[in-house]
Order: C-alpha cells, then structure tokens, then sequence
C-alpha cells in the first residue's frame, strides 16, 4: 500500500527544492504515491485561475499535500494562492518550528521555538478597497472567537503532547482593543483549562525585541495571522535564515506542508538554493501520517550534513561567496547518502 501525497511544485525555486524533497522521501523507502499539481502564474492562461479546482480537489481527496512556494503579485493581481488555499481547505493551525541546527551560523544556540499561527482570518481575509482611489484605501481586519478559541487550544494542546511548558499570545490588544482584545480574552479563557500548561501575553512590539535580546525565555508562541507571519521570518532569522525552516498547514484531518520561504524569484533555475526547509516539511509530513521513524531519519541525516558542513548550499556556508557551496541537488544527494 502507498500513501497518495499531492505535491504542488510551485514557482521560482519551487520546482528545484520540492525535487529535491520527493528524491530524499523516496530514499526513506516509505512508498508514496505523487500527485502532483500545478498550480501559481504559469496555470492562469490555461484554467482561468491560479487555484483550480481540481488541485483543491486533489488535496481533499488525499487528505495530505506537500507544496512549494507560490509567487504572488506585489501590489496587485490575483490573490494569494496561499492564502486562497488555506482558506479553502480551512487549514486554520500554521505550525513553523524555529529549532537550532548544529553547523548552521546564527546569533544563538539551542533555540527551540514554536510559532502556531491562525491561519484563516485577520488581515488575510482580503477584505479591502479603495475609499478614494490613490488617495485612501481600507482593510478590514476579522479576529472572532471561533477561530481563536481553535487556534489556542491548537497551541495548547500541541503544547501537551509535546512536552512544551509555556504558551505565549502575542497581541496588540492595547491598541486594537475590539480586535486584539478579543484575541487576548478567548486565549486566557482557553488557558484557564490547561492548568498543566503556563500561560503568558506579550504585545507584538515587546515580544520582537525579547525574541531577539532572550529568545530563550520562549517556548510555544500563538498569534493572529499577519503577526504569526511576521514572527515567525524573524524566528527563522534566529536559527539561521529561511533556508532551513519547514512548516505545516493543519486542519482537522487535512494538512498540507511547505517551507515558511517564498518563490526567491531572483534564483530560480539555478540549482542554488537551500533544498533543507522543504526537505524538513517533507519530514514533518511523514511523521504526519504515521511513518515517525522515516521522518526522524530524514531529520537525522539532514542535521549530520549540515554539521558537517560540506556539502551545503551557499548560505550555510560561513561566506556566501564561498566556492565549495554545492547546489540544490548535490546537497539532497548527500542527505541521501547519510540516509
Ligand atoms: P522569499 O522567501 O522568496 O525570499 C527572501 C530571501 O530569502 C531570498 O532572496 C533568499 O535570499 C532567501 N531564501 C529564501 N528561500 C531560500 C532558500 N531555500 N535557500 C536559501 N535562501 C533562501 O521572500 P520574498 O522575496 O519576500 O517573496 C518572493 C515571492 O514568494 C513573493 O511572490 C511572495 O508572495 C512569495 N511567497 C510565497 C510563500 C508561500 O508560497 N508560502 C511564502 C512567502 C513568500
């Protein structure tokens, strides 16, 4: 029996770093069934919208997708698939883990974070317009109690069966008080029934500069979406960059993985860029459907050739310029190898 995974490649370094991905889950020799989906820019001509159905289709048949990044217009054009497929799968938990890598360069060691960020609403809800074009424009923020209240207990209870201490929410609510302040409530009236689990509340602004000067008094951080995305990139940044940072998009009995990066445009076809942040998604997702053990092999092997530091990607060099950098490819083939 195989386990059917839909695999989106997506643009830019898409296709180079999700290749790279499926060889090395391949190598576990945990049989999967690839569908793989197009879907981003390069489908629009073709079926009139970058998401379509049957790629949604896809995903809910198979319960489980693995994608990589999605280019989306700055400024304007069509909506973010992302953001659109998120939505439509209610995907509603964005889990990224921000965990210290032996080998890899940054500020600090031993950071073992945990950003679970709501997914389906806030300023993501897409709700704008012009008031007077070129003069003024509005957003419409949506924070409700329902979606809170989930992704809180998502946190919490993630939190138990991780053998996590402490959850911390991370708001604006002194500011946004109709928004924030019901974020903030509903998250202390969750944390009210996990007794076993501490709970404490920093503003967004706080919470940046603490993450930065003593990211070690951190554990598991819980945040509306548009927080959630920024802190979660700055979370990466401590523990060394995008390169190296996977992620999860969990609903109930659905999930689609994808590294936290995006498209990096400027890169694409190049076998340049670090293949580790979608490799790892990929490890997440076996450990996801039941194959635990692949999953920590593939975590393993990836950790042991980034301490050894040999074959890796420019940026896990100690320069950038570094000439024995090897590509996209050539780095999944040696985590193959120490598979
Ligand atoms: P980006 O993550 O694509 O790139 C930012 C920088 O991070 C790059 O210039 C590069 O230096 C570095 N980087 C990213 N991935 C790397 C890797 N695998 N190895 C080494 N270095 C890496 O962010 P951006 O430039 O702000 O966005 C580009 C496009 O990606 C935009 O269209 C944006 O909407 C999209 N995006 C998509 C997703 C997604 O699909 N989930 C997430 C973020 C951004």
């Amino acid at each position: 029996m195989s386990y059917p995974v839909t695999l989106i490649p997506g643009d830019g370094i898409g296709a180079e770093v999700t290749a790279a991905m499926r060889r090395v889950v391949d190598a576990t020799g945990v049989p999967i069934d690839w569908e793989v989906q197009e879907a981003g820019e390069a489908v629009i001509a073709q079926y009139g919208t970058p998401l379509p159905d049957h790629v949604l289709d896809s995903i809910r048949r198979n319960r489980v997708g693995i994608k990589g990044p999605v280019t989306t217009p700055i400024g304007t054009g069509f909506r973010s698939v992302n953001v659109s497929l998120r939505k439509a799968l209610d995907l509603y938990a964005n889990l990224r883990p921000a965990r210290t890598m032996p080998g890899v360069a940054s500020r600090y060691e031993d950071i073992d974070l945990v950003i679970v960020r709501e997914n389906t609403e806030c300023l993501y809800a897409g709700i704008e317009h012009d008031v007077i074009p070129d003069v003024a424009a509005e957003s419409i923020r949506i924070i409700t109690r329902r979606a809170t209240e989930r992704i809180v207990r998502f946190a919490f209870e993630y939190a138990r069966a991780n053998g996590r201490k402490l959850v911390t929410a991370v708001h604006k609510a002194n500011i946004l008080k109709a928004t924030d302040g019901l974020f903030l409530r509903v998250a202390q009236e969750v944390a009210a029934q996990y007794p076993d689990i501490a709970f404490s509340d920093r503003i967004i602004d706080n919470a940046c500069m603490q993450l930065v000067q003593r990211p070690h008094e951190y554990d598991v951080l819980v945040l509306p979406n548009l927080y959630g995305d920024i802190v979660s990139d700055l979370c990466s940044g401590l523990v060394g960059g995008l390169g190296v940072s996977p992620g999860a998009n969990l609903g109930d009995g659905i999930a689609v993985f994808e590294p936290v990066h995006g498209s990096a445009p400027k890169y694409a076809g190049q076998n340049r860029v670090n293949p580790t942040a979608t490799i790892l998604s990929g490890a997440l997702m076996l450990k996801y459907i039941g194959e635990r053990e692949a999953g920590q092999r593939v975590e393993d092997a990836v950790a042991r050739v980034i301490r050894e530091g040999k074959y890796v990607t420019y940026d896990l060099k100690p320069r950038r310029d570094d000439p024995t950098a090897v590509g996209t490819q050539e780095m999944a083939d040696a985590i193959i190898a120490a598979l």
